[in-house]
């Protein structure tokens, strides 16, 4: 008996999974090093008492939607509520039902190379071609090249991630503003995912517009310490938002998670603070960075990408892993040879890090 056999397409494309292994220091996913403030946490307990569990949750998460809209007021120029916001199971989630959205047999989505490597992963799973345009050698945006691509491919969807996972690097105004002229003319959405962009001087959520195609998505991931309650949301005209949701699926956002979100907003302060510390860290690693023998991209964002010079990158990683520390090897990447990525942790995590690295190169 023949068995059912997945869609071809889904067949190129493998998962994409970091090594989820037991190690004392765990700087390999982009994490937020420390646990949400334990008020949150027992607010968080004391509020699921009172969860309407045998109900459906509020299908259209209003309350939700409104809290985000007023804590990324400051940002925006545009006067945002709730209409402005989409929410989801993580960013990816976003992102996923962006492709659903607007891409499909017969579109292509633009991603700009190498970047986050889910959306072209995502783009492929529901059926939507990819159009890939590579970055300059130093990484940065080729934008000839990508404002090209955009008006001979036109695509329906244009990807681009600031700052770049796994580059670290920003896009200033005047390149966002480019690819949402390129990607307005052909009739495209022009998604930022701005998974970091707490981490980053600048945010395109100061262009989101009733009147153009820009949606702009964060998540709790990162910044807010929740990776593990998987929320997200993007930000953008409310004809779009309007779109996105209507291939959602009812009460896709559960109770406990609205109500999660809701709660974590009321403490933004603590958020800044961590962010504030995580970037300092950021600093010192870099500096640390400087005197090795390897080179590194400037990050704006709670990662580092580099690159030993002395010895394989791909070694360096399995010595590390040997000393129990684990950060994300990237040496299988396309253009990304013998480079390795770094999440920032606490300054322990860091300084032990630091010096297992220093160990390891020395010993090369
Ligand atoms: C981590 C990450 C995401 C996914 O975040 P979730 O909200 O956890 O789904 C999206 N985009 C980029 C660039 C990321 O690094």
């Amino acid at each position: 008996m023949p068995r059912p056999t997945p869609r071809e397409s889904l067949g190129l494309t493998a998962g994409y999974h970091s090594p989820q292994v037991d190690v004392r220091v765990r700087l390999n996913t982009n994490e937020a090093p420390e646990p949400p403030p334990v008020e949150f946490v027992e607010e968080l307990t004391a509020a699921i008492a009172d969860v309407a569990w045998n109900r459906y949750p509020d299908r259209a998460a209003r309350p939700l939607r409104q809290k985000i809209a007023a804590s990324e007021q400051a940002l925006a120029t545009l006067t945002i509520d709730r209409a402005n916001v989409l929410v989801a199971n993580g960013s990816n989630e976003v992102l996923q039902s962006v492709c659903l959205t607007y891409g499909g047999p017969g579109r292509s989505v633009l991603t700009i190379e190498p970047t986050y490597q889910l959306h072209s992963h995502i783009a492929r799973i529901t059926g939507t071609d990819v159009v890939q345009v590579e970055r300059n050698v130093d990484f940065s945006i080729d934008l000839p090249a990508v404002v090209r691509a955009i008006g001979e491919r036109s695509p329906s969807v244009v990807f681009v991630c600031s700052p770049n996972n796994p580059t670290g690097l920003i896009e200033d105004e005047a390149t966002i503003r480019a690819l949402l002229d390129a990607a307005e003319n052909v009739g495209a959405l022009l998604v930022v995912d701005e998974a970091y962009g707490q981490f980053a001087r600048w945010s395109s959520l100061s262009l989101v517009d009733e009147d153009r195609p820009i949606l702009v998505s964060r998540t709790f991931s990162k910044t807010w310490s929740m990776a593990g309650l998987r929320l997200g949301y993007a930000i953008g005209p409310r004809w779009a938002i309007e779109a996105i949701e209507a291939v959602l699926l009812p009460y896709h956002l559960d109770a406990v998670k609205q109500l999660a979100g809701e709660l974590a907003l009321d403490h933004g302060d603590a958020m800044v603070r961590r962010v504030a510390s995580l970037v300092e860290e950021r600093g010192r690693i870099m500096e640390a960075f400087s005197d090795m023998p390897l080179e590194f991209w400037p990050s704006e964002s709670n990662f580092i990408l580099f690159r030993p010079t002395s010895i394989d990158g791909d070694r360096v990683w399995h010595d590390l892993v040997d000393r129990s520390v684990m950060i994300r090897n990237c040496a299988g990447w396309d253009r990304l040879d013998g480079c390795l990525r770094v999440t920032v942790g606490t300054a322990a995590e860091n300084n032990e890090f630091l010096a297992q690295l220093r160990d390891v190169l020395n010993a090369g």
